[in-house]
């Protein structure tokens, strides 16, 4: 196939998806005043011809903020969390309620999903939510997702619903993501910079030589930097993505050659392993021997007690833990099948002579080798 082949074949399969997520960031939602209504019915125009056509649609929107200012009279973005998260809570129905009518034009209801990275870390939230995508997707509903700013601030912070838009794609189990930008592609060097090129296609974020130090709008938070972590996260899991400008959303969602496209690097992985690699926060650490880290790298075995050398954290078996070598580099993640209280007693120990001693049940690997995944950075 045809390098241009190739590529329009990477696009149908983003027109082809059954499940899109979308992502648009304040800064393309918003002008000077706060919602820009123009660009909000462009948005969900876009979104409702996809609904119309069949697909699947979750979007992941911000701009309570920036919607809650006018309405709080406050004229420059406050500085302080608080009013931030006074101006969110005020800003967030807003927002909701111009996309319930927008939507309801079209005979579409929308339910509002807010969600803090405690509710994509901990397994039990996750399934919750999983639930209620299910449900709301299946009811012909458009979920609309932000962080929930009241108890997270996360995105506040660090202009991260980029991130999340990555693990909601996962947890959806999304066929493409659309990041929306209020630039058109993702550029060599920042675009006010002549000597920036534009890039077309991306085969592996990690690859990547861009410079994207610089900060974008002073609405958004985010910036290129957290765009290329989730398009890293969603890619790695299999989902291809395209970041493109927000006016382009139309023209990227049937598959034409705009913004940039990220090919999957990875295959589909089971939701368990995309959250245990991306959304799970590790309880601890197990720190292994060389050899134990080649076994665990090269022969893709299971951990076992005799590979690790130290143990650091509070955790239960079941939870998640990271593998790292011995000098701390992180090479894997996985669910732990010990007690850390337990594992002083048996590591640097063969499990033969640990059954011998203690009984059938230390036949056990720390971590199996279906719980765990590699998450070494490919090196420059
Ligand atoms: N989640 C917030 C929002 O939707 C944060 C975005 C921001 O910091 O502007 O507005």
């Amino acid at each position: 196939m045809s390098d241009q082949a190739g590529a329009r074949s990477q696009r149908t399969q983003i027109s082809g998806a059954q499940r899109v997520v979308v992502k648009v960031g304040s800064s393309s939602l918003t002008n000077g005043e706060g919602l820009d209504a123009t660009r909000l019915e462009q948005l969900v125009e876009a979104l409702v011809v996809a609904r119309q056509r069949g697909q699947d649609v979750v979007l992941v929107s911000s701009g309570a903020v920036a919607a809650g200012m006018p309405a709080l009279r406050m004229r420059f973005r406050p500085r302080d969390l608080a009013s931030q998260q006074a101006a969110a809570s005020v800003g967030q129905g807003l927002l909701i309620e111009r996309y319930g009518a927008l939507f309801a034009r079209h005979g579409f209801a929308v339910g509002q999903v807010l969600l803090t990275v405690d509710d994509v870390t901990r397994q039990a939230n996750y399934r919750n939510a999983l639930r209620t995508f299910t449900r709301l997707l299946e009811l012909g509903a458009v979920p609309i997702v932000n962080e929930n700013d009241t108890v997270a601030t996360h995105e506040i912070r660090f202009g991260d619903n980029d991130r999340l838009a990555a693990l909601v794609a996962h947890l959806v189990g999304a066929d493409a993501l659309i990041l929306l930008s209020d630039v058109d592609a993702l550029y060599t060097a920042h675009p006010s910079d002549p000597s920036a090129l534009r890039i077309d296609e991306v085969e592996d974020v990690d690859d990547l030589e861009v410079d994207t130090s610089r900060r974008g709008a002073s609405v958004g938070t985010g910036g290129m930097t957290t765009k290329l972590e989730a398009a890293r996260i969603a890619a790695a899991g299999g989902i291809p993505v395209v970041l493109a400008g927000a006016h382009d959303l139309a023209a990227a969602l049937n598959g034409e050659p705009i913004g940039t496209l990220f090919l999957p690097t990875g295959k589909k992985r089971s939701r368990r392993l995309m959250w245990l690699a991306y959304a799970s926060q590790a309880k601890g650490d197990l720190v292994l021997d060389a050899g134990a880290v080649r076994a665990v790298l090269e022969r893709k075995a299971s951990l076992l007690p005799a590979g690790i050398i130290a143990v650091h954290g509070d955790f239960h078996a079941g939870e998640p833990v990271r593998l790292t070598d011995e000098h701390g580099a992180v090479i894997a993640r996985g669910i732990v099948n010990y007690d850390a209280e337990d594992l002083p007693h048996v590591i640097g120990r063969s499990t033969h002579e640990l059954v011998a001693e203690r009984g059938p049940e230390f036949d056990r690997e720390v971590v199996h080798r279906d719980a765990l995944v590699i998450k070494l950075r490919k090196r420059r």
